[in-house]
């Protein structure tokens, strides 16, 4: 994913292209860790413009993956969106001291600028960043997703397993024998 400075004329540069997850590192570890696995390829929107030595990049990412229920732990697909636009910055104004330089760097972070050298940008990094961020962090199949079933694993989304009720009377029983024990 990477964009030639010279392909961006006055008019900006757009771009629209569908890739392999297998190009981007950090979904390549995603799909490794067996939690998440990439139904789609990554459709990437992109346009370019220069401006003032900089290159805005705006940009929109989306795709597909399946995800495991955190709650009910059936696996499910879930699409992923994200839109982005990101400044890339040939050179960080000159820095005079260390103060100065902590200062500096943090203010170009703030301000989501990127730094690239030479004739091209990269946007690997900026694209997998984009959709790792739009990962749910605790996937649900769906919002009312009842989960399982504590006592017997059942799946609750399937209907009732009967085990409340014997929960609650297991409870019951416990203070009974509670009781039993104390007075011995
Ligand atoms: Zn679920
Ligand atoms: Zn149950």
């Amino acid at each position: 994913m990477i964009i030639e400075l010279d392909d961006i004329k006055e008019s900006g540069l757009s771009r629209e292209l569908a890739e392999s997850f297998e190009h981007f590192p950090a979904l390549c570890e995603l799909q490794d860790s067996g939690d998440v696995a990439f139904v789609q390829p990554l459709d990437i929107q992109v346009t370019a413009r220069k401006f003032e030595g900089m290159v805005v990049v705006e940009g929109n990412v989306g795709t597909a993956v399946r995800l495991q229920c955190c709650r009910c732990l059936q696996s499910f697909e879930q699409p992923l969106e994200a839109a982005f636009c990101v400044t890339y910055t040939r050179h960080l104004p000159a820095m005079e001291d260390e103060d100065q330089e902590a200062e500096i760097e943090l203010q170009a972070e703030d301000l989501g600028m990127l730094v690239f050298e030479g004739d091209e940008i990269d946007l690997t990094e900026t694209v997998q960043e984009q959709v790792v961020m739009a990962m749910p962090f605790k996937p649900l199949c769906r919002e009312e997703c009842r989960g399982l079933c504590a006592q017997c694993g059942a799946d609750l989304n399937a209907g009732d397993c009967g085990c409340r009720d014997q929960v609650l009377n297991g409870k019951f029983a416990a203070l009974k024998d509670f009781k039993i024990k104390k007075t011995d």
